[in-house]
């Protein structure tokens, strides 16, 4: 039994040793630790000394699992929970007669192990973690031995009040300690696969994430983009790209510092991402000071609102530019929708073609006089000789 505990610990520390914030892994090498030294105390101190410390230990021990359950789901651990068990445990041991009853000890030890394994599954299931194999196993597992508990220690409430043949004797004390460390073997290696598949999930997020602002990254918006225009195409539903430009940036950064221009792209990030409908609407960082939204279900003209919804948003942040166009930060717009039937769109067919526009139309806004929204017109694409006339402009500050 040392042996098995030995194993499950080693499981434990060799992943904690290569990733020490993950404090998920000593909270279950605790739980193993005290549930293994509860069954050796019991095996060696077969009295009352024995069962008065085994039956609280492997309680606690259930408590260290749910703990670690908590933690690794990104919940606080909460400590007042870790003896709340075996206190209770405890305190029924003081009714007069209960140690002359194994039924008894072992009815309240069962009963109380099965909420313990319920509130770790609890803790796993609506948290981030993704629900794959690991975590699945885990799950199963915890509900399993909780499911078996319960069973367990209402037969031998039954047993108490009519003799049903099924006694404690069916679960000699060795038989139940294999049983325990067997649990925590299995669960030692689902854990930790649970961990693995949570930190492969974290960093796949952070590889679509941009760390300064926030916002998905340019990477995010390449899919984003193949995904979204695609099913626009398959529905035959309008879809609109916003380029976004911080008004002269570099001057901003020269003025006021690097520093400065990082929180200025945080605000506009967050302005520009709060300025849009959450539920048809997302905004990336393309890179730089450049910012680009993927709008469906939107045709040309609630593509412009939303563009000078962005415009007014950023401009009523009103981040101090001395070197701007009107003493604030601005920012300027280009607007392309891909809209049904696609060969009339002046060659928007897919997200590249969608994308490409978006850029033009904002070179126009740049060019125009910035600090506005610039519409994609037919008239813009690349073999178009004049754009006069031909991309709508917002009516701008400038
Ligand atoms: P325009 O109005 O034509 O867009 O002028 P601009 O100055 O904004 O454009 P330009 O491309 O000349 O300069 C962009 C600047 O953005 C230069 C670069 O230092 C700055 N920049 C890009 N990424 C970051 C960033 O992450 N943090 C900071 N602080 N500055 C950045
Ligand atoms: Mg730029
Ligand atoms: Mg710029």
């Amino acid at each position: 039994m040392s042996l098995v505990i030995l194993a499950t610990c080693l499981n434990y520390l060799v992943i904690w040793f290569q990733n020490r914030q993950q404090s998920a892994l000593l909270w279950m090498t605790a739980g193993s630790l005290i549930s293994g030294l509860a069954f050796i105390v019991r095996l060696t101190w077969p009295g009352l000394d024995g069962i008065i410390f085994a039956h609280p230990a492997v309680l606690t021990g259930l408590g260290c699992v749910w703990m670690g359950c908590r933690s690794a789901a990104g919940q606080r651990p909460w400590l007042p929970g870790l003896p709340i068990a075996s206190a209770i445990w405890l305190l029924l041991a003081c009714i007069p007669g209960f140690f002359e009853i194994p039924s008894a000890r072992y009815a309240a030890a069962y009963l109380l192990a099965a909420p313990l394994l319920l509130l770790s599954v609890s803790a796993l299931w609506p948290s981030p973690i993704p629900k794959r194999a690991g975590r699945r196993f885990v799950s199963a597992l915890l509900i399993v031995i909780a499911a078996l508990c319960l069973i367990w220690g209402l037969l031998q409430c039954v047993s108490m009040v009519h003799p049903i043949g099924i006694g404690v004797d069916l679960i000699a004390v060795p038989v139940s300690a294999f049983a325990i460390m067997g649990f925590y073997l299995v669960l030692s290696f689902a854990f930790v696969a649970l961990l693995k598949e949570q930190s492969e999930w974290a960093h796949g997020r952070a590889a679509f994430k941009d760390a300064l602002t926030g916002l998905p990254n340019r990477r995010h918006l390449d899919e984003s983009l193949t995904r979204s225009t695609g099913a626009a195409r398959r529905d035959r539903r309008p879809i609109a790209v916003i380029m976004v430009d911080v008004d002269q940036f570099k001057a901003y950064n020269d003025r006021y510092g690097h520093p400065a221009g990082d929180a200025c792209l945080r605000i506009v990030a967050g302005c520009l991402r709060d300025s849009l409908p959450h539920d048809l609407a997302e905004v990336m960082r393309y890179g730089g000071e450049e910012f680009t939204a993927i709008i469906r279900d939107t045709d040309e003209i609630e593509a412009m609102t939303l563009a000078e919804r962005m415009r007014d948003s950023v401009a009523a942040a009103q981040i101090p530019h001395d070197g701007g166009l009107v003493g604030f930060v601005s920012i300027s717009l280009g607007v392309a929708v891909m809209a049904p039937p696609y060969d009339q769109t002046g060659g928007i067919v897919d997200g590249t073609s969608l994308l490409a526009a978006a850029d033009r139309a904002l070179y126009r806004a740049k060019e125009t006089g910035r600090n506005r929204s610039a519409l994609f017109t037919a008239a813009d694409a690349p073999d178009a000789t004049s754009l006069n006339g031909r991309t709508r402009i917002s009516p701008g500050l400038a």
